[in-house]
């Protein structure tokens, strides 16, 4: 595979590392370790490329997004199989839920962010300042950063990067080390789309470097005016403090413990199908997977032996391969924690109906689907991510315990219930989450206009849709005096003015007679002149 060696800089990387198929153990590339002088050449690079990026007409800036999506969409096949190499899931996967996500986002950026930088007019109540006209206008921040992790390694960078490029930002993406191929990919469509739109001559405002952890520090220390992290809670938690110490903004995207909770009335041919897909697909290591399915007891035994039915007959191998429902793990680092949260559950009581293995004899990163059940909150896979192709089901008595039990979580991405949509609409409006999806799940992330993010541990801000882009515009407030010859009545000298001004504030509350009274024991303000 061509690594592509993107890193155009006067100071040296400091060592390169290697990737391999999670799936094949076959090794993919090299790629630089960007040192931090490179990073801070990069978003130097980057400060430079806004400020004509940001003055090109929007118009010109959308119609570089829509090539990206154009290109994408041609590109789609072989960007598929770059991602699944590098990533492991199946290809169908990295064809919907990366390229097509990422065209999606790029054409939803490109059509609405004239919306989002769209001026407005602010209208003063207060008589004493009718003078005025107010305008609320919206700038990009500058250089934005992205930290992104391995798991969706185009859709997530490529979905943040339009939003901060549409609203006349420049990106610095640090992707995983996992993945970095995928963002080089990004990197050269951007560069072709830029080229092809009539900006070959112009400084790139999208700039990538590639990199172990300390690249990703040294770009929250960087110049950056403000971050989109995603990753996992520990990471975040040491990206906010870092970014704290210096004020940098920060929107973080952490993990998820998604609830499903399948009501009395819900169709169970169906929730079993999306109770399985929403646990597997991706191995499981999807942040708004589901994590814990809570089942009516009236339904739980023979959703049991559906979804048992369901996994048995799923595909495990390499995700390049037609049949492959369900690929590797990204590590061995993943798979032990998973096999840590399964074994600790067995150990404490809990059932595992199916899988609850490594398959080592696919090789040394893959794990059984596996269907578990008699899980407690005391358990860790029932507390902590999991991440892996694992499905917990327990039962609830009534709808009111499946609400507490999908809230009593520290996580709160995202959600799913499952019932007539009355009933089942009804229930999710009380579920704490970012989103909370009716008889369907995951494909939240999926709708560009759509916002993503979570609360409690699962982070703190919005990508996607409008929300995802007015996070990265800072607003200015405009304000003109249309009587710039007029002194203020509030101005020097306050000799003799409190009363009178006591009697200009009565008039903007008062009503009938005592306004009237009080406009005229304001006179005394237009006899003192203003120094
Ligand atoms: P990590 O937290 O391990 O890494 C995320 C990114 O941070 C990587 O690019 C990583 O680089 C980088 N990084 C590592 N250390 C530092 C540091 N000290 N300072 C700055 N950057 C650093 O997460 P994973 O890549 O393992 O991704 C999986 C996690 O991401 C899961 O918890 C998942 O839930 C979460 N996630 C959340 C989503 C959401 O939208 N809420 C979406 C998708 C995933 P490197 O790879 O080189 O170590």
């Amino acid at each position: 595979m061509d690594t592509g060696i993107h890193l155009v800089s006067s100071a040296a990387p400091s060592g390169r590392f290697a990737t391999s198929n999670p799936a094949t153990g076959q090794p993919l590339g090299e790629f630089p370790i960007a040192s931090a002088e490179q990073v801070a050449e990069a978003v130097a690079r980057a400060r430079q490329a806004q400020l004509w990026w940001s003055q090109t007409p929007l118009v010109r800036r959308s119609a570089v997004l829509r090539r990206v999506a154009k290109l994408l969409s041609e590109e789609r096949e072989a960007l598929a199989r770059v991602i699944t190499a590098e990533s492991g899931k199946p290809l169908q996967e990295a064809l919907l839920s990366d390229v097509m996500v990422a065209a999606d986002a790029a054409v939803f950026c490109a059509e609405n962010a004239a919306a989002v930088l769209r001026a407005q007019s602010v209208p003063h109540a207060n008589p004493a300042l009718r003078f005025k006209r107010g305008e609320l206008s919206f700038a990009p921040l500058g250089v934005i950063g992205i930290i992104a992790p391995w798991n969706y390694p185009l859709s997530i960078p490529a979905a943040d990067a339009f939003a901060a490029l549409a609203t006349g930002n420049a990106v610095v993406l640090k992707p995983s080390e996992l993945t970095p191929q995928t963002a080089l990919e990004l990197d050269r469509i951007l560069a072709a789309a830029l080229d092809a739109e009539g900006f070959a001559n112009q400084p790139r405002p999208f700039q990538v470097v590639t990199g172990l952890g300390p690249t990703g520090q040294a770009l929250v220390a960087s110049d950056i005016d403000k971050l989109i992290f995603t990753g996992s809670v520990a990471t975040g938690r040491r990206v906010a403090t870092a970014a704290a110490a210096r004020l940098l903004p920060v929107i973080l995207e952490l993990g998820g413990k998604d609830a499903m909770i399948v009501l009395d009335d819900a169709a169970l041919d169906t929730a079993t199908s999306a109770a399985v897909w929403g646990s597997m697909m991706n191995a499981g290591q999807t942040c708004i997977s589901v994590e814990r399915c809570y089942v009516h007891h009236t339904l739980f035994p023979r959703f049991l032996d559906l979804c048992h039915d369901k996994i048995s007959q799923l595909k495990v191998g390499d995700g390049s391969l037609p049949d492959t429902d369900v690929g590797p793990l990204i590590s061995q680092a993943q798979l032990q924690i998973v096999d840590r949260q399964v074994e600790e559950a067995r150990s404490m009581g809990a059932g595992v109906l199916t899988g609850g293995q490594p398959l080592s004899g696919l090789g040394p990163n893959f794990y059984a689907p596996t269907l578990i059940t008699g899980v407690t909150t005391a358990m860790s896979l029932m507390r902590e991510e999991t991440f892996g192709p694992v499905l917990p089901i327990l039962p609830f008595q009534t709808d009111e315990e499946a609400i507490q039990f999908a809230n009593a979580s520290d996580f709160g991405l995202s959600a799913s219930v499952w019932g007539k949509t009355a009933h089942a609409t009804a229930l999710a409006r009380r579920i704490r989450a970012g989103s909370v999806l009716v008889n369907d799940l995951l494909s939240g992330f999926a709708v560009s206009a759509a916002p993503h993010g979570g609360l409690k541990q699962s982070g703190i801000g919005r990508t996607h849709g409008i929300l995802g882009m007015q996070e990265l515009v800072r607003p200015v407030y405009l304000d003109v005096d249309l009587t710039p010859r007029m002194k203020k009545l509030w101005w020097y000298p306050y000799a003799g003015n409190f009363a009178p001004m006591s009697a200009f504030a009565e008039i903007v509350h008062a009503s009938g007679l005592r306004r009237l009274a009080a406009v005229l024991r304001t006179l005394p303000l237009l006899r003192n002149p203003r120094r």
